[in-house]
Formats: structure tokens, sequence, C-alpha cells
């Protein structure tokens, strides 16, 4: 095992991998340093929605460059992602209907396939779902979503038959830098490289305090359940998030995924207990399902559990060089970080090597914004939206 690399990342998350991929497609040599194992992280315990909505332009530039990753994983990646084609539902509240059409033809611009469509639609494709509320919805015929852990192996994989070198149970606990980064002290000794990429997730802050660097950085939790599906719902359906009742379900064969938009702490340590949801969710989440698919009564329990994702204040990532030469940030996810994580290692991949992002211009996601007063804000942002 070799201890020098061109360059050092700190977490083996989907970010960290997909950066080690992208890196070794460059023929640039990464060692991904991960205190657990791939996917132990926000990434293990991610719903993994894939789509296209929302309300910046380089959020939907980045999921559109990742989608085509998602569809074409075998020839582009190798391996599986899991990607599950299952049409996506976007449902918001009675006053949010303008600024829904705001963003549609903005994704449309962007060439996203993405239609408005009418409660009786809605209806047509999930008949089980109560549709008296909707007045317009977006619906993404192409979207769906994939398997998180698997997608990190997959691209951790092909990183490493390209020369990636990926060590596991080896925390990063100091920094080796005098203006300039050269390495990293950890738990299985020193690793060398005059770059380093922090893509720690909901760690990164401690990462950060390594080089002394203050930026705003939180951690957020977020509980998901496992529903069993009454079979008169059918085999399957539609992938939705609903503002309207603060939460986003999808399939997963038999099962419904429900998380809810609301009641997700910040500030916890992330290292808590992950294996079961807080006290209180699992009514919560049941109540609020059974609004949407009121037969879902008759559905049982069949698991819950949680996760924990690094935050900002403007619920963006940190994307950029900060800190002493040779320092990036690659973190703060803010709970939507699966799905654009194929363009954003490419795009990193650029902004490291090439000194500029051209994929999508990285440049709003700069880690200095919130020092320069400019913290990310939406075009057309809804009443009621925290992104999955
Ligand atoms: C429950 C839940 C549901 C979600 N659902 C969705 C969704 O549907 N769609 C979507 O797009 N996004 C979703 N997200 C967000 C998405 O999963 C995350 O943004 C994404 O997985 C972040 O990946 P990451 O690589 O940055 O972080 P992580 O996956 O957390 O990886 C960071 C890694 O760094 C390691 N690490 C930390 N400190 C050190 C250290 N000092 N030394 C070495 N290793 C270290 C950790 O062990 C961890 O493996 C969800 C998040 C959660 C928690």
């Amino acid at each position: 095992m070799s201890n020098m690399a061109d360059v050092i990342i700190v977490g083996a998350g989907v970010q960290g991998a997909s950066l080690a991929f992208h890196l070794a497609q460059r023929g640039v040599k990464s060692i991904v340093l991960e205190k657990k194992f791939v996917g132990a992280g926000a990434t293990g315990r991610s719903s993994g929605l894939v789509r296209m909505h929302y309300d910046v332009r380089e959020d939907t530039q980045l999921a559109w460059a990742s989608f085509q990753y998602f569809r074409n994983w075998k020839e582009i990646v190798g391996g599986d992602c899991g990607f599950t084609r299952t049409g996506f539902i976007q449902l918001v509240a009675p006053p949010d209907v303008e600024t829904l059409k705001a963003n549609v033809a903005a994704h449309q611009e962007i060439g996203v396939p993405v239609i408005l469509i009418h409660a009786d639609d809605v209806k047509r494709l999930a008949p089980s779902f109560a549709t008296d509320d909707v007045a317009l919805a977006a619906y993404e015929p192409e979207s769906g979503y994939a398997m998180p852990s698997d997608t990190a192996n997959a691209l951790m994989n092909a990183a490493r038959q390209k020369g990636a070198q990926l060590v596991q149970d080896c925390a990063v606990t100091g920094i080796l830098a005098d203006g300039k980064v050269k390495g990293v002290q950890t738990t299985q000794g020193e690793f060398l490289a005059p770059i380093i990429v922090n893509a720690a997730g909901a760690w990164a802050g401690k990462v950060n305090e390594l080089v002394g660097l203050d930026l705003p950085y939180d951690t957020w939790r977020h509980d998901t359940m496992f529903v069993a599906r009454p079979p008169q719902i059918g085999p399957s359906h539609p992938t939705v998030i609903d503002f309207a009742n603060e939460m986003y379900f999808r399939p997963e064969g038999n099962l419904t995924l429900v998380g809810l938009e609301d009641g997700n702490p910040f500030g916890e340590s992330p290292d808590n207990d992950t294996d079961h949801a807080k006290k209180g969710f699992v009514e919560r989440g049941i109540d609020r399902i059974c609004r949407r698919i009121p037969i879902m009564e008759n559905g049982g329990l069949h698991s819950a559990h949680g996760g924990y994702d690094g935050i900002t204040p403007d619920q963006h990532p940190l994307l950029g060089a900060a800190g002493p030469d040779g320092f990036y940030l690659d973190c703060g996810f803010s709970g939507t970080g699966f799905k654009t994580s194929p363009a954003v290692g490419l795009c990193m991949s650029e902004l490291i090597l090439d000194g500029k992002s051209k994929t999508v211009d990285l440049s709003i996601y700069r880690p200095q914004r919130f020092a320069q007063g400019k913290p990310i804000v939406g075009k057309h942002p809804y009443t009621s939206s925290t992104w999955h």
C-alpha cells in the first residue's frame, strides 16, 4: 500500500467515490481515506431520489447531467447503481402553483423532460392517491430512484480499477500544512499529497477545524421509514415529493419509503444512534402518508431508521478551494446530494485539475459566499421546501 498520491479524499461516501472515479478517468491517482466503510454515512441511509426539480438553475443542471449517468450506468461507470424508473410527481401547496409553473418552464429550458399535469392526470398515474387538493403538479416521466450504497460502491470500484486506492477503517485525525497542504495524519499513519479534499459529510465541519477553517456548517438528521403496502395499491407507484404534506415517498419492492420534510433536527452529533428513528417519527409519518394514500391505513410498518448529512445556512453544498493552498471542500450537501453526485464529482475534478468546472459552473457554491453575503437563493422558491 502506497502512502503517496496526487489527491487525498477524506470520506468514501458517494461524493468522495464520485470524485475518485472522475480523477481516475483523468489519470490522477487519489487515496480515499474512510473511517468506517464505503457508504457508512448519509449515503448508506439516503432515500436515493433521482429527479431534476429544483428552484436553482445549477442544481437542476447538476441533477440533469447526473441523470445521464444513472440511466446509462453500465456504459459510463460499470457495475450497477440500481436505478429504477418510476416517474416522479412534484406536488405543491395551492399558493405555490405559479411558482411551480415558473420552475417547470426553467427546467424545460435546460432540456429536462417534465410537464405540468392536473389532478385527473395524477389520479390516472396513481389511482390510490387522494388528489382533492391538487391544482397542478409537475411530472418527470423518466425519473425515479437509485440505490445509494450500490452507486457509491460502483464508483469506488471503477476508480480502484483505474488506480485509486481505498483505505477503510482509517480516520483522518490531523492535516499536515504550512500554508500549503502536504498530507494527513490518520489512525493508520501518514498519507501525503499536495491536494486534500474534504468529503466527510456530516463530519466535514470537524475536518475543517483541523486546518482552522471556520465556515458555517452544521449537521442535519433525517429519519425515514418503510411501510408494507396493502395489495390494493398495486405493484408500484410513482416517486413523489409532496410539499403540501411536507413529505416525500417512493416505492421499494412491496414497500413504500417515507421521509418527512419537517422535524429534522440540526446540530446533533452525527455519531448518535441511527439504527432507530426518533420517538414520534413513525406516528407522524403514518399520519402523513395516509393523508395522500388513504388506503395505506391497511399497510404495516416494516422498519425505520435515520441518518446525518452536513448542512449549510442556504442548504447548498460547499464546493471549491478554501483554507490552506491545496485544500478543497466537497461537502454540506444538505440532504440532497445523492442525485447530483455523478456530476458534482466530474465538476470537482475539472475545478481541481483545470482551475474551473466547465460541465456546470460551480462558482455559486464557492465556500466564501457566506462571508461575501451572497448565499444561494432560489429564483422561484416555494413557501415550503426542503429538497431530497
Ligand atoms: C436519510 C437521508 C435521506 C436522503 N435522501 C436523499 C435523496 O432521496 N436524494 C438525494 O439526492 N439526497 C438524499 N440525501 C442526501 C444524500 O444522501 C447526501 O447528501 C449524500 O449521501 C452525501 O454524501 P457524502 O459523500 O457527502 O457524505 P457521506 O455519505 O456522509 O460520506 C462521508 C464519509 O466520510 C467519512 N468520514 C467522516 N469523517 C472522517 C474522517 N475524519 N476520516 C475518514 N473518514 C471520515 C464518513 O464515515 C462517511 O462515510 C439523504 C440523506 C439522508 C441522511
